[in-house]
């Protein structure tokens, strides 16, 4: 089954692992969650990559910004190495050129919108290095608005600099990603968004009480704009007691599907950015959820949405044809 999954943290570990010394792994293949053969071996559409900034570290350039668009440009040196097999892709055209010249394709996205620091002409840059996704905040309080973390930010929305780069980011094409993002941030993307967002990695937290999952209420509403959310096999976000289960993961799906339709779910993995002890363990393995679905009622084009299907329709929307 052809497989799109909205969010990794491979380009992360792999930034991490090359700037400290260990040159044994990369893209093609390493110990990690997600590599390149293994995704394509699997038969995977498409992978979206996130340059993930972990702001209580250090940049190992002179900002998280640097160490940004040196991720962006790791990827696009790894894709080139395996140019026969796999592609960038900037858009819903690009994608399906690579998939109609049997190549997987790879995007580019930023988890941690702080790394703009105020300055709107960034994302013009991060938009001609490929970037397409960016996830506004992770866990800390930053330029754009606030984290669901625990619940304390729960009700402070998006601040004036927020509001410009959503208007900025609607205008070039890059989606808002409302995954980390508190819950009043999720209202004002709502109502002053333009265009359809995406949650990139998060749950049902009426399944599992996780801050960071979707209440009903937000399932919907992310529906009602054409929004995407991308199931996150985290245990943390599966079940209260974190363990990382498929029948947890039908679970989360049956009810996003009941909440805001058939073709709100996606999948959104994580893998690499969850240390959980994961029943799937890589990309290699999402067979298991697939015969999961089968197995328990779900019908053939489901389960072809939520594979791929659903994605494939909230590009084509976003970005054209
Ligand atoms: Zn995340």
């Amino acid at each position: 089954m052809g497989i799109i999954d909205f969010h990794c943290d491979t380009l992360m570990r792999l930034y991490d692992l090359i700037t400290t010394g260990n040159h044994k792994e990369n893209l093609w293949q390493n110990e990690g969650h997600i590599d390149l053969k293994r995704l394509i071996e699997s038969g995977n559409l498409a992978q979206f990559f996130a340059c993930f900034l972990w702001f209580e570290g250090k940049p190992v350039k002179e900002s998280f910004y640097q160490d940004a668009l040196a991720m962006c440009e790791l990827l696009k040196s790894e894709i080139a190495e395996h140019s026969e097999a796999a592609a960038l892709a900037g858009n819903y055209r690009e994608y399906l050129k690579n998939k109609e010249n049997g190549k997987f394709s790879a995007f580019l996205t930023v988890e941690e919108g702080g790394i703009l620091e105020n300055k709107l002409e960034r994302l013009n840059e991060l938009a001609e290095n490929g970037v397409r996704i960016i996830t506004l905040t992770w866990n800390y309080e930053n330029c754009l608005g606030f984290p669901n973390v625990g619940l304390k930010y729960q009700n402070r929305g998006l601040k004036p600099f927020g509001f410009e780069a959503l208007e900025r980011m609607d205008e070039l094409g890059i989606v808002v990603d409302v995954s980390h993002l508190s819950d009043a941030g999720f209202e004002d993307v709502f109502r002053h968004g333009k265009r359809p967002f995406i949650a990139t990695h998060s749950n049902a937290r009426s399944v599992c009480m996780h801050e960071r999952n979707l209440t009903d209420d937000m399932i919907r509403k992310l529906a009602e704009k054409g929004g995407v959310t991308g199931l996150n096999l985290g245990g943390a976000f599966l079940r209260e007691d974190g363990k990382s289960t498929v029948e947890a993961m039908l679970r989360h799906i049956r009810h996003i599907m009941s909440v805001g339709g058939s073709e709100v779910i996606c999948l959104g993995t994580d893998f690499d950015g969850v240390e959980d002890l994961l029943e799937i363990e890589g990309c290699h393995q999402m067979d298991k959820l697939v015969s999961a679905m089968e197995h328990n009622g779900f019908t053939g084009s489901e389960i072809e949405g939520i594979c791929y299907r659903n994605a494939e329709k909230f590009m084509k929307n976003y970005w054209g044809e």
